[in-house]
């Protein structure tokens, strides 16, 4: 008896309050004034975006071969998306049109509709190109390549995109493909030394890319390279090349290889895997070998001021939880470490380790929102609760114009839901709201990169425009 009278008041409680209380929810944030006010701050902040990997023009991995000749079409777009780590899409031929292409790739989407790695491409094709592509016709979809094929004709697109339409006033480059070579080739790129082939040095014989191989390095500048104390020599030379050419980090993916445990192993240990091919090592050589250096890139990342960005999280993910770093954050007060990804999904931990390393240790949201938007969400909101704002920064880690606009808009709408909930909640004023906004998609970077402030541009009023306009 007393327990339908419960359940009749909570019915009614319920009837009461849920429709106004459902509406509000389907809604969503997005909707909300407070919301577009923020986002409208958000996206008025010039944004220092902390990692892409943007090759030069020339060699951008989008570029595809079409009867028309080499050039940027959609399916170079897709391709070259995050979609296709879950999701293939049909690929283009090299007898394909538009349209032979598009009737087999418009059917690829229907299994990710509601996938961040599709919905974060969306926002290029809506504000650049006026197409809604989750409703996209055939005859859009043929507009829509013709001007991407178009624009790419130009490395201004790239330009104005990164710079005007994206609001990106710097942007932290990863160079993959030429790891030493500290070039160049966008007046906004700021350089990053990738050092993640730097710990398989153990013999020449390693590297099959020479753009990766330390042994290239030594050789063209007249080093030895016959011991470990050469090779750590080496290191030096490195380090030294990368800060000349203007480097202000380091970055490692080594999550994708192997563990992210690195222990701490003494020279000799180290020494029996120098001068010998990792096929005549026993796995415990091989890691030995590896972590020493490893040890040795955090020393030297402290000694020579820059700060390292990890990939954490999604990976090789048996052993990327980023807690496995605690021990070598631990012994390294003076390094700076930058946790990639949020070590998604490992969002909590990587805040605890901020909290508890808040001195020497930043997050990087970099990624994150694409990988699964709602937990980007929710790591915006535990990590603004468990340890101080300026300890976070963000990037969008792709390789192309849409790319790298859509990653923008995804992060900056995350960020600002985030932050209008908090408002809406009473748990955060406007004001201080926006002030964390800015500190995430600005401030941060300038604070750990305090050298940055001398290339900051966008105050001047200018464009910045290619070296030489292409026909
Ligand atoms: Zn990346």
């Amino acid at each position: 008896m007393r327990r339908s009278i419960r359940c009749l008041f909570a019915f009614v409680w319920l009837a009461a309050f849920w429709v106004p209380f459902s509406d509000a929810a389907a809604q969503g944030t997005r909707s909300t004034e407070t919301y577009k006010r923020i986002k409208a701050q958000i996206d008025a902040v010039p944004a220092i975006d902390t990692h892409d990997h943007l090759w030069p023009f020339e060699r951008l991995p989008a570029l595809t071969d079409t009867a028309d000749g080499k050039g940027v079409n959609l399916a170079g777009i897709w391709r070259n998306s995050y979609y296709t780590w879950y999701n293939p899409i049909s690929p283009w031929q090299a007898s394909d049109t538009f349209d032979s292409w598009w009737s087999r790739a418009k059917h690829d989407f229907r299994n990710a509709r509601a996938t961040s790695f599709y919905r974060y491409q969306l926002p290029a094709f809506q504000d650049l190109y006026g197409v809604d592509f989750d409703r996209i016709t055939d005859e859009q979809a043929r507009g829509l390549n013709q001007r991407i094929v178009a624009h790419y004709k130009d490395q201004r697109w790239l330009y104005e995109v990164v710079t005007e339409r994206a609001n990106i006033e710097l942007m932290f480059n990863d160079p993959y493909w030429a790891r030493f070579d500290f070039a160049q080739s966008y007046p906004w790129e700021v350089k990053v030394f990738n050092v993640t082939s730097l710990v398989r040095a153990s013999h020449p014989s390693e590297y099959t890319n020479p753009a990766d191989s330390p042994y290239v390095f030594a050789q063209k500048h007249g080093l030895a390279l016959d011991s470990l104390d050469d090779y750590l020599k080496v290191l030096e030379r490195l380090f030294t090349a990368a800060k000349d050419q203007g480097a202000v980090c380091l970055k490692s993916t080594l999550a994708y290889e192997r563990s992210l445990r690195f222990e701490r192993v003494t020279k000799e240990a180290a020494e029996k895997g120098f001068g010998k091919r990792r096929a005549n090592l026993s796995p415990q050589e091989i890691k030995d070998f590896e972590d020493f250096i490893f040890w040795r890139l955090c020393e030297l990342s402290a000694k020579y001021e820059l700060p390292f960005q990890i990939h954490t999280g999604q990976a090789r993910i048996q052993t990327s939880n980023p807690m496995n770093l605690v021990d070598l954050i631990e012994a390294n007060p003076k390094t700076k470490f930058i946790l990639f990804h949020g070590g998604f999904p490992w969002v909590g931990e990587t805040g605890v380790i901020a909290q508890k390393h808040g001195f020497h240790v930043w997050v990087d949201s970099v990624w994150l929102p694409m990988l699964s938007y709602s937990m980007g969400k929710r790591a915006f909101h535990e990590w603004l609760e468990s340890f101080p704002s300026n300890r976070i920064m963000w990037g969008a880690d792709c390789n192309h114009a849409e790319g790298i606009y859509g990653a923008t808009e995804y992060h900056r709408r995350c960020l600002c839901e985030v932050l209008a909930e908090k408002v809406m909640a009473g748990d955060l004023t406007e004001e201080h709201a926006l002030a964390i906004g800015r500190q995430i998609m600005r401030e941060n970077a300038l604070e750990l990169f305090p050298q940055l402030k001398d290339r900051l541009w966008k105050h001047t009023g200018k464009k910045l425009e290619p070296p030489v306009a292409r026909k």
